[in-house]
């Protein structure tokens, strides 16, 4: 998909926001829903999503919303960072197919990286066992501060 186009409700995160398809839940405010990713790169991969967006990319969001998003994304972040205690971590988002985007409802990834440890591939790796993901998600969860 091109960076031109519409937005169609039925992708996956617009289904998991309405609930039609579960998730690993971490946070949620008024603005942003963050969740585990089910086919994470690394341990504690986790999506920050806007909630009342219908931009499928970063180009398309309005400045007030993307401010919102971007503080969700510190909030998770820093949380990612108290759970699990990595080295590092990515923070990173794609914008259409060519440069690897594959769900078109806005996004970021919060990526924890431990020195030493490959990362998985985008989006291409194993699907994470969906009881372990709720159990990092409330790992993470328990130390958002918002
Ligand atoms: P993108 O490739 O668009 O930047 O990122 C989409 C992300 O969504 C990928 O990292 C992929 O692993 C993840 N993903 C794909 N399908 C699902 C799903 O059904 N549930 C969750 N939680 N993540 C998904």
């Amino acid at each position: 998909m091109s960076l031109d186009g519409h937005y169609d409700p039925s992708n996956i995160f617009g289904k998991i926001l309405r609930g039609e398809m579960p998730s690993a839940k971490v946070f949620e405010n008024d603005d942003v829903y963050a969740f585990m990713d089910v086919f994470p790169q690394t341990r504690g991969h986790t999506l920050v999503i806007p909630k009342r967006s219908q931009a499928r990319n970063f180009l398309e969001e309005s400045p007030l919303q993307l401010g919102a998003l971007m503080q969700g994304v510190q909030i998770v972040a820093k949380a990612v960072r108290s759970a699990l205690n990595p080295d590092g971590l990515v923070i990173t988002q794609f914008n259409g197919t060519a440069a690897g985007q594959t769900v078109f409802h806005l996004h970021f990834h919060v990526i924890p990286r431990w020195e030493g440890q490959a990362v998985g591939r985008h989006a291409s790796g194993g699907m994470a066992d969906p009881s372990e993901l709720r159990a990092l998600a409330a790992e993470i969860a328990a130390k958002i501060e918002a």
